[in-house]
């Protein structure tokens, strides 16, 4: 049984080491491809694994084409945007991912973005607080409620919105519920992303819900990129001096943003969300005990594309 760990970033050595303890516990052979710059290395590291690990790492018809024997994928971490579900099922491939192993590191960056941010950038202006201020939670998930339990500890005003959770789980965190995301923007200086990137989130974060923020607005994504419609926050930048956009990597429209906007936005240089030595090993081990689990008992508790 060999397992491959496949990633362009690669993770800690310390949650490597996590992998590596349970997968020869379990007698399987470990094959690690990390950093790697070509398709083709992974398409011929593939060819012969029962079962893949990766991060951000594309699964695509092509590389499960070259997976002969694979039968599970598992995105170590929450989205799973990166794995073709629709070639996964025509391959007879169980995908998964670890949900809440990084939620904690996420919320952590997200609250790292504001208050850099709320301090001017440490260049000597007089910045912010984050106490009293409002913030709205869109996505009540795992980093959703990690974000409610942070900007208590700060003394901020929550609010959610998040169709898929009840009331009650919602109102278990001391955050306020609003029945549209219409509601949520309207209310709060401060909007921290945590939906998923999927069909019905694409670009939904348009013109007309940013221009409900009220005055110094400020949008925080440690989601995705794809949740946002660019065109929509060029318009919000030009016509809103008081709006702020802080982000866990650059938008496509990142060059005319530094062209035109400078000092009103802030992206990290690489994704970071989940880039902590904690979280790398959660997610490390979540994936390899759901391998093994899954090869010695069948157990498809986390799979995604049932
Ligand atoms: P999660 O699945 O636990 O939570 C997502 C939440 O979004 C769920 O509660 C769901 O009900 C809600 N939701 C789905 N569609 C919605 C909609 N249309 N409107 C409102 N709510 C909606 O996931 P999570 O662990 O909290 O992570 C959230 C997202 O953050 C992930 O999908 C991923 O894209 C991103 N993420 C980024 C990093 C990073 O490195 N920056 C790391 C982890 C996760």
């Amino acid at each position: 049984m060999k397992v491959l760990v496949a990633t362009e970033k690669a993770f800690a050595p310390i949650a490597v080491g996590q992998i590596r303890t349970v997968t020869e516990a379990a007698c399987y052979e470990l094959e690690l491809l990390e950093n790697y710059n070509n398709i083709s290395d992974l398409l011929a590291a593939v060819s012969d694994a029962d079962a893949l690990i990766v991060r951000s790492d594309l699964v695509t018809e092509e590389v499960l084409d070259a997976a002969k024997k694979l039968k599970i994928v598992v995105r170590a971490g929450a989205g799973y945007d990166n794995l073709d579900l629709n070639a996964c099922n025509a391959h007879n491939v169980v995908a998964m991912n670890t949900p809440g192993q990084n939620s904690n590191a996420v919320a952590e960056l997200a609250f790292t973005l504001m208050l850099y941010n709320a301090r001017g950038g440490f260049t000597g202006i007089s910045g912010s607080e984050l106490r009293g201020k409002s913030i709205g939670i869109h996505g009540f998930g795992n980093v959703g409620k990690h974000i409610a339990e942070i900007a208590a500890g700060f003394g901020m005003d929550k609010y959610t919105f998040d169709p898929f959770v009840t009331e009650k789980d919602i109102k278990k965190y001391g955050v306020k519920v609003c029945n549209t995301k219409e509601e949520l923007y309207s209310r709060c200086q401060y909007v921290s992303l945590h939906i998923p990137a999927n069909d019905k989130t694409s670009k939904s974060i348009e013109y007309d819900l940013l221009k409900k923020m009220p005055q110094d607005a400020i949008l925080v994504n440690t989601a995705r990129k794809e949740v946002i419609d660019e065109v929509s926050l060029l318009k919000i930048f030009e016509e809103r001096r008081d709006f702020r956009y802080l982000a866990d990597v650059a938008p496509d429209c990142a060059d005319i943003l530094k062209e035109k906007y400078k000092g009103r936005f802030l992206f990290t240089e690489k994704k970071m969300g989940a880039q902590t030595e904690e979280a790398n090993m959660n997610a490390c081990l979540a994936a390899a005990r759901q391998i093994v689990d899954f090869f010695k008992t069948g157990n498809e508790k986390y799979r995604v594309n049932k």
